[in-house]
């Protein structure tokens, strides 16, 4: 059995919710990070996990990093996501989910659910039927509903700052982009950077997908295993976390990293071997934010879409940010994403500490 307070401990986490409800069969986690810019938003993930540790590691793991992508988009928002343990193709029903949104509602606002993988619009509009303290809800119950597109866009911007940097230019004409995972996020990353004239790569588990991709943008298709040694100017993971890693990294023929899936990194130091290696990484957590900005102008009262894309375009001088404080303090771009994160939330604590003496 995990040990669950060193864990907190280390990485000073506010407060872990087990919720539990026999009726609908309700077994989820919704751990809360840090709150201290705001309240925590963050995900509903449901997954048939094969046993609870994974569960609680995954939950705890998450709402770390959304602490810092909050922090690190200038959004006044803090870190926190939930898991609902359980196959989403059987296993979830309305009552569940009901129940779920009355765990949430329990929190008084300290932590805001939004859609997640396994879980999606449809299910946040449920979720709000118990709590007003959820996002991504989906059009027809008068939510803005899926925020994929803005995450795209955000995945768009931060590859434009990035072929800045590593070309000296940020067009994305005639540049070649391998995508991994066309669905929601990877989709709209195809067809925005079709748009610019790049040429697209690409796999999937799904033909569907593909196929969409393929007649829509002329995408060239390959085997799953082949996307990594692509020849091609970015890489951009858009389905799975840890694909960057020892095995990995070698057959890498790309020049940027730039996709959604979080904690793409497997392991910290790959920030540094990519680097070694001379490949740009796009911090997931920044590169991907688009989404949360979404968002938090959901929580705040109206989603008008070119102001939520005004606000994710900001991510191409953040992502500048994070390059020029990776060469000057001489790190990784993911090491100099994580002290600006970490430095913004020293300041409002400092801030705070005087504020209530
Ligand atoms: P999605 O499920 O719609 O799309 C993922 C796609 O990847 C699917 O088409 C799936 O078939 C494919 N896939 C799965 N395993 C694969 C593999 N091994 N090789 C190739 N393809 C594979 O999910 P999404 O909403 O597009 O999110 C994609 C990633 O971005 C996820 O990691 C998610 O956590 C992350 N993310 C999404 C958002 C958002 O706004 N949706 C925001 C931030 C981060």
């Amino acid at each position: 059995m995990m040990e669950i307070f060193p864990f907190l401990n280390e990485y000073n986490y506010q407060q872990l919710l087990f919720c539990n409800d026999n009726g609908s069969g309700l077994k989820a986690i919704i751990a809360i990070h840090d709150t201290t810019l705001g309240p925590a938003l963050g995900g509903v993930r449901m997954m048939a996990y094969p046993f609870e540790e994974a569960a609680l590691k995954d939950v705890l793991r998450l709402a770390r990093g959304m602490t810092y992508k909050a922090s690190i988009s200038g959004l006044d928002l803090g870190g926190g996501k939930s898991v609902i343990i359980g196959d989403p193709n059987s296993k979830k029903t309305e009552d569940l989910l009901r129940a779920m949104g009355r765990f949430i509602h329990s929190l008084g606002g300290k932590y805001i659910a939004g859609q997640d993988v396994g879980t999606n619009s449809q299910d946040m509009a449920t979720i709000a039927q118990e709590t007003p303290f959820v996002t991504c809800v989906h059009e027809v119950a008068g939510g803005p509903g899926d925020p994929s597109f803005a995450t795209a866009y955000g995945v768009k911007v931060g590859m434009k700052a990035l072929l800045k940097e590593a070309f000296g230019s940020d067009s994305l004409d005639n540049r070649r982009i391998a995508i991994q995972g066309v669905g929601n996020v990877g989709y709209y990353v195809a067809k925005y950077c079709h748009e610019e004239g790049a040429k697209i790569t690409t796999t999937d588990v799904s033909e569907r997908a593909l196929r969409r991709v393929s007649d829509e943008f002329g995408a060239e298709i390959v085997d799953q295993h082949d996307i990594y040694g692509v020849n091609c100017d970015i890489f951009s993971p858009c389905a799975i976390g840890g694909v960057v890693n020892d095995e990995i990294i070698p057959k890498l023929k790309c020049s940027v990293i730039a996709g959604s899936a979080n904690n793409v990194l497997a392991k910290d130091h790959h920030g540094l071997v990519l680097q070694r290696k001379g490949i740009l990484y796009g911090p997931d957590y920044l590169i991907n934010s688009g989404g949360l900005i979404q968002c938090q102008e959901e929580v705040l009262g109206e989603v008008i879409r070119n102001r939520v894309l005004e606000k994710v375009s900001r991510i191409y001088d953040q992502v500048l940010a994070v390059i020029h404080k990776a060469k000057e303090e001489k790190i990784s771009t993911a090491e100099a994403a994580d002290r600006i994160a970490e430095e913004r939330i020293r300041k409002i604590q400092n801030i705070k500490r005087i504020w209530t003496g």
